[in-house]
């Protein structure tokens, strides 16, 4: 008898615990390739989305539309992640400059259709350095391709050498905007890993931070709390547990809740 009833408890202990599981929103986020045949995301992305209380899905970059689609159905939130170069050509019709680095065109494809789609859905997306990026370029935004050669009086080093969980340049942010709400700061020393930077803002969007040389930091899309990005590294300070940055994640992963109880 009493075994039964042993049994009987650890089983509900078990549904109760996949049920709590099961209830944490799904934060898709963004991949390349990696080195030889590998597909590959930096872990302290997955390490962000873990300590905000979410499960993180890696999404390979896939040309199968169906394949899309279905990564669409399962996530409840979305991070599109830093990396190489956007081809200026393709997404905004711009010849590249020298200065122009390493461009992915399979990525560029997957990471546009990715995105689109996510925000049709009213999927919550944070842009992190390219990802913030390509939020604005797929929304019909334009880049500069290369600070130091086209960012006039720009004498800012975007590109720190410091580790990433040490911040390098400080930031001034739009009081009530979404990165407002997430760090409860309008001033921010952050740390900085770009060349390339928003040049004209996405119709429909805004820019809610600024780097002392004007270089746009932070945008977000009008009317809407839950399609933002940034150009710094948030993830890059979670090893620390600083609160600030791990704000930007908690946010994400609160709205991400929300989108998923709105769909049952
Ligand atoms: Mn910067």
């Amino acid at each position: 008898m009493k075994k039964i009833t042993l049994l009987v408890l650890s089983l509900l202990l078990g549904i109760f615990a996949i049920a709590q599981v099961t209830q944490k929103p799904v934060i898709g986020i963004s991949s390349t390739w990696g080195e030889g045949t590998s597909a590959s995301v930096p872990v302290t992305y997955i390490e962000s989305v873990i300590k905000a209380g979410g499960v993180p899905m890696v999404l390979p970059i896939s040309h199968d539309p169906a394949i899309l689609e279905c990564m669409l159905e399962r996530i409840d939130g979305l991070i599109m992640t830093g990396g190489e170069d956007i081809d200026p050509l393709k997404w905004f019709g711009e010849e590249p400059i020298p200065a122009l680095g390493r461009v992915v065109p399979e990525r560029d494809s997957f990471d546009i259709a990715l995105i689109r789609l996510a925000v049709e859905k009213k999927i919550p997306v944070l842009g992190i350095c390219r990802g913030h990026q390509l939020m604005n370029v797929a929304f019909g935004g334009t880049l500069y391709q290369d600070i130091p050669s086209q960012v006039k009086g720009s004498n800012i080093k975007h590109r720190q050498s410091a580790p990433s969980n040490y911040g390098t340049h400080t930031i001034n942010i739009l009081e009530g905007s979404v990165l407002h709400k997430q760090t409860g700061k309008t001033t921010l020393v952050v740390n900085s890993f770009h060349h390339q930077a928003v040049k004209d803002i996405a119709p429909g969007f805004i820019a809610t931070a600024h780097s002392l040389d004007g270089v746009i930091e932070a945008i977000e899309k009008k009317g809407s709390d839950r399609v933002f990005g940034v150009q710094f590294h948030p993830e890059g300070f979670t090893s620390t547990n600083n609160e600030v940055f791990l704000g930007v994640f908690k946010d994400l992963v609160k709205k991400s809740r929300a989108y998923r109880e709105s769909k049952h």
